[in-house]
């Protein structure tokens, strides 16, 4: 369909899960397409291998999302890969689970430097390209979890919801240079990250999920394809949530 052909996005995180879907899917809509991953460097390889053509060229970076430093470097390596940047997806995400009086500071600032420092890191250093050009999409993974909370889950939780007010300040900030941020709100996902949940707490999480069933990879990326392209040229500070009607 070209929904996004001649766009350049940057992707965190594009190796595995809903990353991977969205790399695989904004190939398909036309996009060229950066994507970094943090250890998994031969599934990346062996993705960009897969989907670059002289059209649609892609490539992985290993970048870590929560150095500052890391991604002023990267940007500028994929400025200069590819002039310019028109979409940058922020989809880095960990989670280390447990009860606030297990959790440790490690645990804490690991998610919390992965899944919201990542954010600012991103979209600090792509802005000033978007600024400049005056377009630019920025959209960022978040979670239902950020907005309803869940035990063992305080410091996954509290980075995503920061991610809701960081996405309204800069949609207010950007907006009149046609610079838009949104974020996504993702329910039960079937990736890596739900596997290695525990089959009772998948089992209370599908009896509230009014579609009765565990969402896709590809089901996110295609609302990515829709907030990265000019179909969403309205659209700025929202947060859309993809969660199969899951309520809290
Ligand atoms: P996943 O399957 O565990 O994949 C995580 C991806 O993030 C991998 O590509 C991983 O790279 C990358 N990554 C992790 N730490 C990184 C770092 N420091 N720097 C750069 N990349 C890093 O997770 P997923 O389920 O696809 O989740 C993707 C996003 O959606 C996350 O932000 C998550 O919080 C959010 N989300 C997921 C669900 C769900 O149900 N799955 C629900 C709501 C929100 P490597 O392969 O190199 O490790």
């Amino acid at each position: 369909m070209d929904l996004l052909k001649g766009k350049v996005a940057l992707i965190t995180g594009g190796s595995r899960g809903i990353g991977q879907a969205i790399v695989r899917k904004y190939v398909a809509e036309g996009a060229a397409v950066a994507f970094t991953y943090h250890s998994s460097e031969a599934v990346a390889n062996a993705l960009a291998t897969e989907l670059s053509t002289p059209d649609t060229p892609v490539k992985g970076y290993k970048s870590d999302a929560s150095s500052y430093a890391a991604a002023e470097q990267l940007i500028t390596e994929v400025l200069q890969d590819f002039g310019k940047i028109d979409v940058v997806i922020n989809n880095a995400g960990v989670t280390r689970d447990t009860l606030l009086l297990r959790m440790t500071e490690a645990m804490w600032d690991e998610v919390l430097n992965t899944n919201l420092k990542s954010v600012f890191n991103l979209s600090k250093h792509a802005l000033k390209a978007m600024l400049k050009a005056r377009s630019g999409s920025i959209i960022n993974i978040s979670s239902i979890v950020g907005l309803t909370g869940n035990p063992g889950q305080a410091n996954y939780a509290a980075s995503k919801a920061g991610i809701f007010g960081f996405t309204k300040s800069l949609a207010k900030e950007a907006g009149s240079r046609n610079v838009r941020c949104n974020a996504i709100a993702p329910g039960f996902i079937e990736t890596d990250m739900t596997e290695k949940l525990d089959e009772k707490v998948k089992e209370a999480y599908l009896k509230n999920i009014p579609l009765n069933r565990l969402g896709s990879a590809e089901e996110v990326a295609d609302l990515c394809v829709f907030l990265g392209s000019d179909q969403s040229s309205y659209i700025t500070g929202q947060t859309i949530s993809i969660c199969g009607g899951l309520y809290d």
